[in-house]
């Protein structure tokens, strides 16, 4: 099967460095993709938003499956363009990764299905936004409606800023405080069909000890030691199955990957919100521990036959990602250093190197690109192992002003 990946991110080379083990798997091309995605697929350079270039360029290549990485493409429709041009997709329509772009659209969801979630409301004035704050106190929680990569979020006791924050968009969600520890559970859906992925924990925040400012995530681990048996099970019959199922009586039936993203309150667990992606950088925590060769799987939620999959097969170690971010990030990073170290960092193939902002220099240099840089992953046998492994690797690698946290998975690892 030829496959191509739309993205250019280190959850894209995750998503490609998988694939190319696969031995079903006899081309892969990537769009735009990145020095590192290079490596391991043919990359070509289509605007991953045009529906029309990125099913062109499917039929073209004779492709047997699309898998869509990021969200923005979804919600501009690029899923629906190739399934109309006859290949299958791993990705929802833009009708329903809705449950993504817009928060009321997920609230409406959850609530008709019964999926526990925050209390929330939806506003529009500065006067609904005051009178929702005060409904719910301090800390207060407020979201842009629309699609913001993760970061149209503000959680304040700073009421003024909430305000500010409600002020700047134009329809806020606002909702109540979740408190408790948050996990990210990823499935594959065919729309009928649930097949939920391993759980894992990224780190938003840009600093050590979650301070700083927020960000798309600075690391990820998995699994869960400290989470509670039986959460996956719990989860897909509370929230995963019944959301799939309440989309597909709306007649916007959801396939590809459902995140959701969770807090486990003293109350139970709680939807914090929906992604219609895997999650980046989860997904390089995740893919690296799935044994079951990927891309049946994936062809499986774009045909309808999920029913048919195998149980799904988990390596019982662990793996951690640390993402290095270029200096400035998030706020404003500096781009186009180069990036000395990545071979010797794989060098005892203890870990390995994810793409994310990079683009090839001359004399085949790397050089950063973006604001994350690199997702620098590592398995072991448990947290502790791959936490080191993973770190090791980091201190191989120099990014000038490059950083990083210094406590992914470090609580988990030590409890
Ligand atoms: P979201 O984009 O909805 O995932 O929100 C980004 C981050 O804001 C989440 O990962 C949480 O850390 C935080 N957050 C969102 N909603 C809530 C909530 N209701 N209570 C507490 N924290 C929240």
């Amino acid at each position: 099967m030829k496959v191509l990946v739309i993205g250019g991110g280190a959850r894209e080379h995750a998503l490609c460095r998988s694939l190319s083990q696969d031995p079903a798997v006899t081309e892969l091309h990537c769009a735009p993709g990145n020095a590192g995605i290079a490596q391991v697929a043919t990359v070509h350079p289509v605007d991953q938003l045009d529906g029309a270039q990125v099913a062109a360029l499917a039929v073209r290549l004779g492709a047997g499956l699309v898998v869509v990485g990021p969200e923005a493409p979804l919600v501009a429709g690029v899923a629906d363009a190739v399934r109309a041009a006859g290949v299958p997709v791993f990705g929802p329509s833009a009708q329903a990764a809705r449950l993504e772009g817009s928060k009321a659209f997920a609230k409406d969801v959850m609530a008709a299905a019964g999926v526990p979630t925050a209390r929330s409301y939806v506003c529009t004035t500065a006067a609904e936004a005051a009178e929702a704050l005060d409904a719910f106190g301090a800390p207060y929680v407020v979201k842009d409606d629309g699609l913001a990569a993760g970061k149209g979020v503000v959680v304040t006791s700073d009421r003024e800023a909430a305000l500010e924050h409600a002020a700047a968009c134009e329809r806020v969600v606002i909702e109540e405080y979740l408190d408790g520890p948050e996990v990210s559970l990823f499935a594959i859906t065919d729309g009928t069909t649930v097949v939920p992925l391993q759980p894992a924990q990224d780190f938003k925040r840009a600093l050590d000890g979650d301070e700083g400012p927020n960000t798309g995530g600075m690391g990820a681990y998995s699994p869960l030691p400290w989470a509670p048996a039986g959460l996956v099970e719990e989860v897909l019959e509370s929230v995963l199955q019944p959301t799939v199922d309440e989309l597909r009586r709306r007649g916007t039936e959801f396939s590809g990957l459902l995140y959701a993203g969770l807090a486990l309150t003293s109350r139970g667990t709680r939807v914090i919100e929906f992604n219609a992606r895997f999650g980046d950088p989860e997904t390089q925590v995740v893919l690296a521990r799935l044994r079951t060769p990927l891309a049946g799987v994936l062809l499986a939620s774009a045909n309808g036959t999920l029913d048919q999959v195998e149980p799904l097969r988990w390596d019982e170690g662990a793996a951690v990602t640390v993402v290095v971010a270029s200096e400035g990030y998030p706020a404003a990073p500096r781009t186009g250093d180069p990036i000395e170290g990545l071979a010797e960092a794989e060098a005892d193939g203890t870990a390995f190197v994810l793409h994310a902002g990079t683009k090839a220099g001359e004399d085949g240099q790397v050089l950063s690109a973006g604001g994350r840089v690199l997702s620098v992953t590592a398995t072991g046998a448990d947290l502790a192992g791959a936490r080191e492994r993973a770190y090791a690797a980091v201190d191989r690698i120099s990014l000038k002003g490059g950083q990083h946290r210094t406590d992914i998975a470090l609580k988990a690892a030590t409890a």
